[in-house]
């Protein structure tokens, strides 16, 4: 017959293992989640970089109409100067083309100007849409690895689960109940070592009584501080 504490031991140690296996899971489950919140900015970059090259896009489009609305006055006011009566409607009208043509001047400085920005707008574009093509590659193959590895750590916790049960088997009602409750309060640390006359849950030392029932007795000792299962070091293997 097997110790009973060698047996809550191995419990304890598979529902460990369980736990580590879950919490990588968990773990990488949010790597993906972080991927994605990542992308999400990226996306977001991105489309405001493709609105930009557009509103950069509709300044020039503006500016050209405006170019060619002072042209048309410009032809308009040549066609009306042959038909000019008195000298200073004349020079009225030369000094009305004079201001469209310095008009006409500035707009275009400033469509070669907003044809640089455009440019510019238009390489950020295309930077910032192949990094989010790149990033949704990329988490499209954590995705992947992920899935395989959530998939691979779920057969071996099933496998863990399967011998733990055979341990748990060997125990009576009256360990299994209190192992139980303990590793629901305590975690992973239900069943403990004493070590140096002290408890490895709560670091205090156990009382002379406590050590005889140790060494003497079959049945479960606890910790009279915190109520953890107890063993010897001496006695583990
Ligand atoms: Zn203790």
């Amino acid at each position: 017959m097997i110790d009973k504490i060698d047996v809550l031991k191995r419990v304890q140690s598979l529902k460990n293992k369980i736990s580590g296996l879950e919490t990588s899971q968990e773990l990488r489950k949010r790597d993906v989640q972080k991927k994605k919140a990542q992308i999400e900015k990226e996306r977001v970059l991105a489309e405001k970089k493709q609105e930009e090259k557009i509103e950069v896009q509709k300044d020039i489009d503006r500016k050209e109409l405006d170019l060619k609305t002072n042209e048309g006055e410009i032809t308009k006011y040549n066609v009306q100067l042959n038909s000019i009566k008195t000298n200073k409607e004349y020079s009225a009208l030369t000094t009305e083309i004079g201001s469209k043509k310095a008009d006409m001047s500035i707009l275009e400085d400033e469509i070669l100007n907003t044809m640089s920005r455009l440019e510019t707008a238009n390489q950020e574009c295309v930077k910032a849409t192949e990094a989010l093509k790149n990033e949704e590659e990329s988490l499209k193959n954590l995705i992947n690895s992920v899935d395989a590895e959530v998939k691979e750590a779920d057969i071996e916790i099933e496998n863990i689960k399967n011998e733990q049960k055979k341990y748990i088997d060997l125990l009576d009602e009256h360990s299994l109940s209190n192992y139980n409750r303990l590793a629901n309060i305590k975690g992973g640390k239900a069943i403990v070592p004493v070590v140096g006359n002290v408890c490895g849950g709560c670091s205090m030392n156990i009382t002379t009584q406590t050590l005889n029932e140790l060494m003497g007795n079959k049945e479960l000792v606890f910790c009279r501080s915190c109520s953890r299962i107890l063993y010897l070091e001496e006695n583990s293997d």
